[in-house]
């Protein structure tokens, strides 16, 4: 039960009323604090067109938890979320096969970014201890003060601010976060990566259908390169490309995209339809991906960073604004356990996040081979199907990695670290020939007796007692 009281009266700036700054109002307007929400755009509820990226995402449990603290983990699950069961693949020949995220049939959803921040919004607006102030760009801070100056851009005039406390929700390029870097002891790294996205759209069919199955991430993994689909809403499919900027040099005129589309995505061809596909890709520039690291994100006790303006990732693992939105969650955590005495809350939400940000961000550039190249490849099958085996075996010890990251709120770092221990347990029995064992047990999977038979192999040959087991159970 939170102390609303404590916190009457105490003023935050939160700017950015992005996926995570809107999220963070509403999570402190519970706990009491007074709320001033800062935002460079206009209103997009008010808005026919929102520019930006990536009008869907992939949402998952840890920006489920997120929603959840604000009551809307339902209404948008209910109301939007298209559950997404498994990775479809498209082969070059145009067939497509199936894998699943994991045994138990969990979901991923795709959303609609528009309507999740235009849900925050609401929500956030229906607390009266929450003030917007839109089209104000921050332009600095006095990061020790709490002090920051906003111009309006429609009267052009500068604002000065002061809070107890400010939050720099501004995303990737954040400028809260650009004040910070000016001081000593800060840690920053980013690293572009040399693919750049573009989207394109996959209309409903003429009888307004979705043309392809919509309960599945589309990939189409090509190596060097990839594209992948989620479905909207209105049965129509957001599409990204992904590849190297050179390439997309290369591709010039009509002809060579359709040649290029013909080699790598034939069956995309029709759905997207010819004309809608030059005229798209033509029309639009691919935007850049980066990875930003930082330490700390806190200055004191008065300014704080979250979301992407503390670590902006590359999107391969879906986890940007799921991350994001899971930093609201643990920050609330936090205050609740310091009693929101913030000079404690600030610097142990930065010793405790940053590991997890930096493992994620880590997780995603590896993803981001995986995606494009592994989910083809015959050993990542196989692992994935030891994986598999393995869980159904030892299901609170053999979690496979993308099933902790996506479907658990098991720390980030953690999922790595659990990744590398199973790796080790992989490679003894590769050592040992147990490979024998999971082959005979993967091949007779079907009847318990030689699941059974497998499961005692394994655990002979790599000395799975009981007690190495209790070891490694959460
Ligand atoms: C192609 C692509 C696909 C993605 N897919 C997924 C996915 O499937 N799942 C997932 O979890 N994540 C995904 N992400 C990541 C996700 O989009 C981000 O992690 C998420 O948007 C971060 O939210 P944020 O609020 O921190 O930042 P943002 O969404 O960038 O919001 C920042 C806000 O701050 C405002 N702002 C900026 N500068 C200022 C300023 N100076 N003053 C005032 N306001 C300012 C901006 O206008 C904006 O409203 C994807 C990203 C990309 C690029």
């Amino acid at each position: 039960m939170i102390d609303q009281n404590r916190n009457q009266g105490r003023k935050v700036i939160v700017i950015g009323a992005g996926l995570v700054g809107t999220l963070e109002a509403g999570c402190l307007a519970r706990r009491g604090y007074e709320v001033h929400l800062y935002e460079y755009r206009g209103d997009i509820r008010k808005m026919d067109h929102v520019p930006g990226r990536s009008i869907n995402l992939a949402m998952s449990i840890r920006g489920l938890a997120g929603l959840r603290l604000v009551g809307l983990e339902d209404k948008i699950l209910r109301e939007h979320g298209i559950p997404m069961r498994a990775r479809m693949i498209h082969n070059t020949d145009g067939t497509t096969r199936a894998i699943p995220y994991n045994k138990d049939g969990k979901s991923i959803y795709s959303v609609g970014r528009r309507f999740v921040n235009e849900e925050l919004l609401t929500r956030a607006e229906s607390f009266p201890n929450v003030h917007f102030h839109f089209n104000h760009k921050l332009i600095s801070a006095n990061l020790d003060k709490g002090t920051a100056t906003f111009l309006n851009t429609i009267t052009q005039e500068e604002v000065h601010e002061e809070a107890e406390l400010l939050i720099g929700c501004d995303g990737a390029y954040s400028n809260l976060r650009k004040q910070m870097m000016k001081r000593s002891q800060f840690d920053y790294s980013q690293q572009y990566i040399p693919h750049g996205y573009l989207e394109l759209c996959i209309p409903a069919t003429t009888n307004g259908e979705f043309a392809m199955p919509p309960n599945y991430l589309h990939i189409w993994p090509r190596g060097k390169f990839m594209m992948i689909a989620l479905p909207n809403q209105d049965r129509t499919w957001t599409v990204s490309l992904f590849m190297p900027f050179e390439i997309y040099d290369e591709i010039n005129t009509p002809e060579l995209l359709l040649e290029f589309f013909k080699a790598n995505y034939p069956d995309a061809i029709d759905m997207i339809g010819r004309e809608r596909l030059i005229r798209d890709f033509f029309a639009n520039k691919p935007f850049a991906m980066i990875t930003v690291k930082c330490s700390p994100y806190h200055v004191g006790s008065t300014s704080l960073l979250m979301g992407d303006a503390a670590h902006a990732i590359v999107p391969f693992y879906g986890q940007g604004m799921n991350c994001g939105m899971e930093d609201c969650v643990v920050l609330n955590e936090i205050m609740d356990q310091y009693n929101d005495d913030l000079t404690q809350v600030l610097p142990a939400y930065s010793k405790h996040r940053n590991p997890d940000a930096e493992a994620i961000a880590d997780l995603a550039m590896y993803n981001y081979i995986e995606m494009r190249d592994l989910v083809n490849s015959k050993l990542f099958l196989m692992r994935k199907k030891v994986d598999d085996f393995l869980c159904f075996w030892f299901p609170n010890t053999w979690i496979p990695l993308y099933t902790m990251v996506t479907f658990s709120r098991e720390r980030y770092h953690l999922c790595i670290s659990k990744k590398k221990w199973q790796d080790e347990i992989l490679r003894k029995l590769l050592k040992v020939g147990g490979i024998a064992g999971i082959g005979m047990g993967m091949l007779f999977a079907k009847t318990e007796a030689a699941h059974a038979l497998s499961c005692a192999l394994i655990a002979r040959l790599t000395n799975f007692t009981s007690k190495t087991l209790a070891l490694t159970v959460r």
